[in-house]
């Protein structure tokens, strides 16, 4: 057994992003052959280089900050975007989705660790966002915001991470219950990564990013 056949074993139904970043074309290719489809970059220049080269039924995500002014490069093939973290964001994946007639898939990134580095939205933000797609479909009409998406504080302290976790799915329910009754297609808690993602499907995860226990570390 692979390690990738441990992996997908163990979670079941949750969804594997394999995160390739600074990961060569050929170790990607590797995974593809064993079966592996969805697969995440947090760099835009370096996603539109293997998005290029690589089979075209392979799924991008984009899980790391995105700036605006970039927004346009990834908007031609890009399926999922994990971090919004702003309205503005919102407006211009929109305008970019809309030029390219596509609808892009988005997760709401919440803030839910220690670190004040870590990007993400609060509660309040949160809300400002949900009011706007909810009263102003019209004007997101190239968007879909398929769900949340948090990183968990780095530390060997599990409880702490759990207590992340379980924010984020609070957080999650929430807007899934006070916002978006009736948007079936919001369904996705994007929650996570290598050191863990155990812990994170426990809590409810539905979708794990994984990179240097696939690939190695970087
Ligand atoms: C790099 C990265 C991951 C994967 O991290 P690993 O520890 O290698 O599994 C997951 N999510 C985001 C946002 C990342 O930037």
């Amino acid at each position: 057994m692979s390690v990738y056949n441990d992996i997908l074993t163990e979670l079941g139904n949750v969804k594997l992003i394999a995160v390739s970043k600074t990961k060569p074309i050929e170790s990607i290719m590797t995974l593809y052959d064993e079966g592996q489809r969805m697969f995440g970059e947090n760099k835009v220049k370096e996603m539109t280089e293997k998005y290029e080269t690589l089979p075209k039924d392979i799924e991008w995500h984009l899980i790391g900050h995105l700036q605006t002014n970039k927004v346009k490069y990834i908007a031609p093939f890009v399926n999922m975007i994990h971090a919004v973290d702003s309205l503005k964001l919102l407006f211009e994946i929109e305008k970019q989705a809309a030029a390219c007639r596509r609808t892009i898939k988005v997760l709401l990134q919440m803030h839910i660790a220690q670190e004040e580095t870590k990007f993400g939205l609060d509660t309040k933000e949160l809300i400002e966002i949900l009011e706007y797609y909810t009263t102003n479909p019209d004007l997101l009409k190239h968007i879909r915001i398929v769900g949340l998406m948090g990183m968990a504080t780095n530390t060997d302290n599990q409880e702490m991470v759990r207590r992340e976790f379980k924010d984020l799915k609070n957080k999650f329910l929430y807007a899934k219950q006070s916002y978006l009754v009736g948007y079936t297609d919001f369904t996705e808690l994007s929650m996570g990564m290598s050191s863990d993602y155990k812990m994170a499907v426990e809590v409810g995860s539905t979708m794990v990013r994984i990179g240097s226990l696939l690939f190695g570390s970087r």
